[in-house]
């Protein structure tokens, strides 16, 4: 076992921090950057290529051979391209290490085999990334040297957003002015910026490499695709928070070194409900850097566990039968003076800010919920969300009984005049202090939960970014806050106004808040009642993007224009029925090249042994032999008759890809979904059935109780 080192010691070391441009930038040079930071102006060429220079340097020093442009492109997953610092060698035959300013700025990847969702054409091919100086710059490791990545973000050459960071900056600006407006208003003249934070937990499976290998749809798909459930699966409820085994705690230990030395702030580990499910949360920081700390978390989980001969799933739904993994959003707005929008303070009630913030929000999640619904939507996502593992596919909000009082208390009076407090808490144990319990109980069955000082969105995938539900949120805060600025900048007193808009918000949206059950059967009733909309899948909640009420909403607030939304829906579709696509002609290949030659062999010797028994003895009992026979053969045959069908279907879904994208989605999800289904049903039945020593794949026991259990 290697010796623990000083976390202190080794935190960041990796990344162009604060500390490191203050050591290694002249202070003129470091002072513009910083106001660049802060302020969002453009970065002077001079000053970058000082700033080139100086990461240069400090990069190679820690043995980097390369530098990248880092960024996130439509597929969901990270880019990168690599360049080595060497330059034109000298005459003499020496290279020249070499990394300009406008090398650190502006990069051009060919742009051409991203998806666009025909933003471009192939011909026309040109895509640029540029630095967001407000990530900082980093080294990523592997086993031949590092890499300096430099986050970015990715345009079209006509300047639209061909990512998902580009939009989240434009929606952190908007709200940046949104909510100054409202502090202005309300009497701050200090704070210089608003910023959303966030804090991400992050689920996920390890199962052995070598199980991992041995199935085809976990490489392919990231998911099982056939599997019976084993005798045991997550009943005991022995997993959650249960002791961390030694195999996991070494792959534990081993990923937070390596995320601590790219100084993300890795805080909180546990075993999850699912057996060989688990989690990591880092402490949150600035919406946009957390969301490139959480795609390198996804990466690093992944190598890690390579290197402990484990496979990382991060697959919303590894396993059927057990609970699939998702994220957790915490999300709240703080000053650059530290000060968070969102904390209620010990008098909620009085505390004009606070209730004015939180009305807005909830008007925005109110009209807005069809939006907030798609953010979360993903093909894998579709397995979890309403299945009693998972908030429901209703956006709905829980405040708790405190805030929830004070809510009723201002729409039926207009005021409110107290705030519920805790109670003691009583254990019964007189060597145990009786402490102040919370205002509120928590509820974990919401997917916008109100938690102390932040709201946490639940309906996220495990393997999606995080950046859209935050363009989201950030956009539709945005929007709330602009409507609540625009009525106190009119009123003779602002402050009034603003206790007004609180009210005004609180009746209107009030359908949207929900402290009960959001597992319920009777809470889709409900919901129905209240006219909140219920989009179960992905192809659902996609058409949320391009409504006309979406497109004002992004287009006013300058996040994403028409034609920038409707290339989004478009790659959504498309990713959409490839995914599915993919994972159907896997079912085919699983089913026709192994498990059916598998369960022919299987009758065959049933077949035999039934003969040969018969005619060594007439009168023997083989009962057993032909009841298994006839089962297994009839399943034989309807799972072969599934083939056929699922193989019809997958080839029509298909053959509407060229010529209308949502109508092809649709299809998958209809007609082909269904068909994996029926396929996949017989094969699971026959897993009961047939010799263990035949089945061609690991079982679901073999893959969930390996590991450290
Ligand atoms: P839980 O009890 O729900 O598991 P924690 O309090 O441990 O939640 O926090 C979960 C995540 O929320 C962590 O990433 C944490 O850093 C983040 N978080 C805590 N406070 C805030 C805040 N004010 N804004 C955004 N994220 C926060
Ligand atoms: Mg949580």
């Amino acid at each position: 076992m290697s010796e623990s080192r000083n976390i202190a010691d080794y935190f960041g070391v990796d990344v162009f921090n604060d500390k490191v441009m203050q050591a290694r930038l002249p202070k003129k040079i470091y002072e513009d950057l910083k106001a660049t930071m802060r302020e969002g102006h453009e970065l002077k060429p001079a000053t970058a290529e000082v700033v080139a220079n100086a990461m240069k340097d400090w990069a190679i020093e820690r043995g980097a051979t390369h530098f990248t442009h880092w960024f996130q492109p439509l597929t969901g997953v990270t880019a990168e391209k690599h360049d080595s610092f060497i330059s034109v060698p000298t005459p003499e035959g020496r290279v020249i290490m070499e990394f300009s300013g406008k090398e650190l700025v502006k990069g051009e990847p060919d742009a051409s085999s991203f998806p666009s969702g025909g933003l471009r054409s192939t011909f026309e091919a040109r895509g640029y990334t540029s630095w967001d100086c407000t990530s900082p710059a980093f080294l990523k490791r592997s086993a031949v040297g590092a890499v300096l990545c430099i986050p970015t973000a990715f345009c079209s050459y006509t300047g639209e957003a061909l990512d998902k960071k580009t939009p989240l900056l434009r929606s952190m600006q908007a709200l940046n002015i949104q909510a100054l407006r409202i502090l202005r208003l309300l009497g701050n003249t200090t704070a210089r910026k608003v910023t959303p934070s966030v804090g991400a937990e992050q689920e996920y499976f390890l199962i052995s490499r070598d199980n991992y290998l041995r199935r085809k749809d976990l490489i392919y798909t990231g998911r099982t695709l056939f599997g019976g459930m084993p005798s045991k699966g997550q009943e005991m409820e022995d997993h959650y928070f249960g002791s961390i085994p030694e195999a996991i705690g070494v792959f534990m230990h081993d990923l937070n070194e390596q995320l601590w030395e790219l100084g993300i702030p890795a805080k909180t580990q546990h075993n999850e409900v699912a057996p060989a499910q688990h989690e990591l949360a880092s402490i949150f920081a600035e919406c946009n850097l957390a969301t490139d700390q959480n795609q390198i978390i996804m990466e690093t989980m992944k190598k890690v566990a390579c290197r402990h001969n484990l496979t990382c799933l991060l697959h919303e739904k590894p396993f059927e039968g057990v609970n699939g993994s998702g994220k957790h959003n915490n999300w709240s707005l703080s000053t650059d003076e530290g000060f968070n929008l969102l904390n209620p303070g010990k008098n909620p009630h009085e505390n004009t800010l606070f209730l004015l913030t939180l009305s807005c929000i909830i008007a925005a999640v109110d009209r807005h919920a069809d939006l907030l619904r798609f953010s979360a939507a993903d093909v894998g996502n579709d397995h979890r969300l309403g299945k009693q593992e998972a908030p429901p596919a209703i956006i709905s909000v829980f405040l708790g009984e405190q805030l929830e009082d004070i809510v009723n208390q201002l729409i039926s009076t207009g005021e409110a005049r107290s705030s519920k407090k805790g109670d003691l808490l009583h254990t019964g144990v007189t060597t145990l202090p009786d402490f102040m319990k919370d205002a509120t109980d928590r509820n974990r069955t919401s997917p916008f939960a109100f938690t102390g000082n932040k709201f946490e969105f639940r309906m996220v995938g495990s393997s999606d970014s995080i950046s859209s539900c935050n363009v989201v949120l950030n956009t539709i805060a945005a929007e709330a806050f602009c409507e609540a600025a625009d009525r106190m900048e009119a009123a003779e007193d602002p402050v009034a106004e603003a206790k007004q808009v609180t009210i005004d918000n609180l009746k209107e949206h009030r359908r949207v808040i929900f402290n009960g059950d959001g597992y319920a059967e009777a809470w889709k009733e409900e919901a129905a009642r209240r006219g909140l909309p219920n989009l179960p899948t992905t192809v659902d909640a996609i058409p949320a993007l391009t409504t006309e009420k979406s497109i004002a909403l992004f287009e006013r607030f300058g996040v994403l224009n028409r034609t920038e939304l409707q290339a989004r829906e478009e790659i959504h579709y498309e990713i959409y029925a490839k995914t599915i696509n993919i994972e159907a002609r896997t079912m085919l290949n699983m089913a026709g090249k192994k498990y059916i030659p598998a369960v022919v062999e299987y009758v065959g010797r049933l077949g035999n042994s039934l003969s040969a028994v018969r005619n060594a003895l007439p009168e023997a009992d083989v009962s057993v032999q032909t009841e298994l026979l006839l089962e297994c053969s009839a399943l034989l045959s309807e799972a072969r008759m599934a083939m056929a069908h699922l193989e019809v279907v997958t080839g029509e879904a298909s053959a509407l890809a060229g010529t209308d994208m949502a109508a092809c989605a649709k299809a998958f999800q209809e007609k082909v979904v269904p068909a994996m289904e029926e396929l996949r049903s017989p094969i699971d039945h026959l897993e009961y059935l047939v010799d263990k020593n035949l089945w061609p794949y690991p079982s679901y026991g073999d893959m969930m109780f390996q590991v450290g259990s």
